[in-house]
């Protein structure tokens, strides 16, 4: 069995794995660590997704890992959790990409799609011949997609597009967009080949964050559709969060990720900086601040584990994801920050990995549902009083 990686493991986490979660996990890393690593903090600096990667993830297995039929894998939730977590390691950028394209596209077409919709799209989605985006969110409702002015008219023999959509992963790559419109009272999803006459993608450039990930906004301009591209088992916005159900639970995994990589990097570093004639790794006041990092990493590590076995048993329920979203973004965020710190001066240089991922880990408290909107369903849930509003 290939030594999965050199990262922290203090309660045998890798013990409960099966060896062929092992295993996937382990080719993923490799794969990463030797083609794309050390090329992140190039793409990073020049605002770029290292797009020749996507085909070499579909030929392993990475996307819509966790369905199954139309050629893909169908692993269980913790393999599929793995991945995510290999992907943040890299950069939280291949894990966006990694989330949309499975969570946030393969998941509602094959989830709410038509046999015409998932023949045409999960197979080349899978592979990585075609790349996706998911358009939920508008200018004046993030946190409330149920405000989105896009709409979607019935015209009886096809419906009309109209509206907008930002910060759209993927906008300016997509060959395709699952866009949430509205359709007369309600909320449905439609399929658009981003190749429709009057849609358009606008770069969103000038991030500080996610920089090796492309963001974008979308227009529609009196688009044209088929009856064909509605997602027949769409129903309202409950589906729209039903994909990010699916993508939380993977972020949840890939901030582990993140937060490993700065560990080691801090960890590594210590040992080898000389400070007041000793390396800084002999200093109680370090020692206590990876003390706690290992400590919050290994709760996240057991968190995460326990998240994959509550979806594979379908006991999962969404303010548990909530929980573990928040939890372990918080935690990789705080580890980041930290990591960044004990590196001194050297820790703000692309060269070293903790403050790309502490910038990265930002958005990704942002997305998906931003920090204080988990705590809300949390809240909710252990009240019965919802506080949203
Ligand atoms: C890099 C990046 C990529 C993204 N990719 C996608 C994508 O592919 N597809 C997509 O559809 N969207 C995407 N998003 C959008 C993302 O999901 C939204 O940014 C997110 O939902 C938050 O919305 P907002 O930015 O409008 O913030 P707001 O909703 O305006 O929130 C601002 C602040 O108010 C707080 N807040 C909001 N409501 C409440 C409340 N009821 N009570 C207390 N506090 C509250 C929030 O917690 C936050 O602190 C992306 C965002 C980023 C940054």
């Amino acid at each position: 069995m290939p030594q999965i990686i050199p990262h922290l493991d203090f309660y045998d986490f890798e013990e409960m794995l099966t060896s062929s979660q092992k295993m996937m996990s382990a080719t993923l890393r490799s794969y990463l660590s030797t083609k794309v690593e050390k090329r992140i903090p190039e793409f990073f600096e020049r605002e770029e997704f290292p797009i020749d990667c996507v085909p070499e993830l579909g030929a392993l297995g990475v996307l819509g890992a966790n369905l199954d039929g139309y050629g893909l894998p169908g692993v269980d939730s913790i393999s599929y959790g793995l991945l995510m977590r290999e992907l943040e390691r890299c950069d939280s950028g291949l894990r966006s990409f990694g989330s949309v394209q499975g969570a946030l596209v393969m998941y509602p077409i094959h989830a709410f799609g038509s046999e015409e919709q998932k023949e045409e799209w999960l197979p080349k989605l899978g592979q990585g011949t075609a790349i996706g985006c998911f358009g939920l969110t508008e200018a004046d409702g993030g946190s409330d997609p149920s405000a989105m002015k896009t709409r979607c008219e019935d015209k009886g023999d096809h419906y009309l597009l109209n509206g907008s959509k930002m910060w759209i992963t993927n906008g300016n790559l997509a060959d395709v967009a699952v866009v949430w419109a509205k359709l007369g009272d309600g909320i449905r999803g439609f399929v658009v080949p981003m190749k429709t006459e009057g849609v358009t993608a606008r770069r969103m450039k000038g991030k500080m964050s996610l920089r090796a990930s492309v963001t974008s906004e979308l227009y529609f301009d009196k688009v044209k559709l088929p009856k064909s591209a509605l997602l027949p088992k769409s129903e309202g916005l409950k589906s729209a969060l039903a994909c990010l159900s699916q993508a939380r639970y993977g972020i949840a995994w890939g901030a582990l990720g993140a937060a490993e990589s700065c560990f080691t990097e801090a960890l590594d570093y210590v040992k080898d900086r000389i400070l007041f004639a000793k390396p800084l790794a002999s200093f109680q006041l370090i020692q206590k601040k990876l003390a706690t990092m290992a400590t919050d990493i290994t709760q996240a590590q057991l968190l995460a584990l326990r998240l994959g076995q509550l979806k594979d048993s379908g006991k999962l329920h969404f303010a548990q994801i909530s929980m573990a979203k928040q939890a372990n973004v918080a935690m990789a965020l705080r580890t980041a920050r930290e990591c960044r710190d004990i590196l001194g001066a050297n820790g703000i240089m692309l060269e070293y990995k903790s403050m790309r991922h502490m910038c990265n880990l930002e958005s990704v408290s942002t997305y998906e549902g931003t920090n204080d909107i988990h705590s809300l369903i949390v809240g909710a849930h252990l009240t019965g009083i919802p506080a949203f509003s």
